[in-house]
């Protein structure tokens, strides 16, 4: 049974930078935490922000692997350079996911650390762009498909393709 990295937000953890939990009550997700397949994971608490924190986003709106390639910063809406605690928390969840041979993961849209598809541009005004988050690209660098909770019946598909051939993505 593929085991699955998931946003600790999405379970309803309270671990947002706001304080509160985005739990996604999809029943793909409800699903998979009664098998037990779920493994919960916060990049930026693991990487030791606090909670509640100031937002972040990505300067210049560049995805995750220009962060992780240094160049470019994670900020806080005060203007405080978070990429180490980012990229600290990025390193742990890929440490996680391999050390339990984790090969999909579910991420909160949008987010920083998260976001699979969408980021906000680094202005501090609501916009987004297409792009990923630090914690979604050092993933998808080492191989791992990264899905958001937008995306629940793709990922469903893609691990039974996995589980039909257990060989065939390693
Ligand atoms: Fe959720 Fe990821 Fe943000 Fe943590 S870093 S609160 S898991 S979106």
């Amino acid at each position: 049974m593929e085991a699955i990295l998931v946003s600790s937000c999405l379970l309803g953890n309270p671990v947002r930078y706001d304080g509160a939990g985005k739990r996604c009550g999809h029943a793909l997700l409800q699903g998979w935490i009664a098998e037990g397949r779920v493994v919960p994971f916060c990049p930026e608490v693991a990487g030791g922000l606090p909670t509640p924190r100031p937002p972040a986003e990505i300067r210049h709106g560049l995805g995750g692997a220009h962060v992780l390639a240094g160049r470019s910063a994670v900020v806080e809406s005060g203007g405080k350079d978070v990429s180490a605690e980012f990229i600290d928390g990025a390193r742990q969840a890929l440490a996680m996911a391999q050390r339990k041979h984790i090969r999909v993961a579910i991420l909160k849209e949008g987010s920083p650390s998260c976001g699979s598809t969408l980021i906000y541009d680094g202005s501090f005004s609501g916009q987004t762009l297409a792009g990923d988050g630090v914690t979604a690209a050092l993933l998808r660098q080492a191989g791992i498909a990264v899905f958001s909770e937008a995306q629940l019946p793709e990922a469903a598909a893609y691990i039974a393709q996995l589980e039909a051939s257990p060989q065939a993505h390693r």
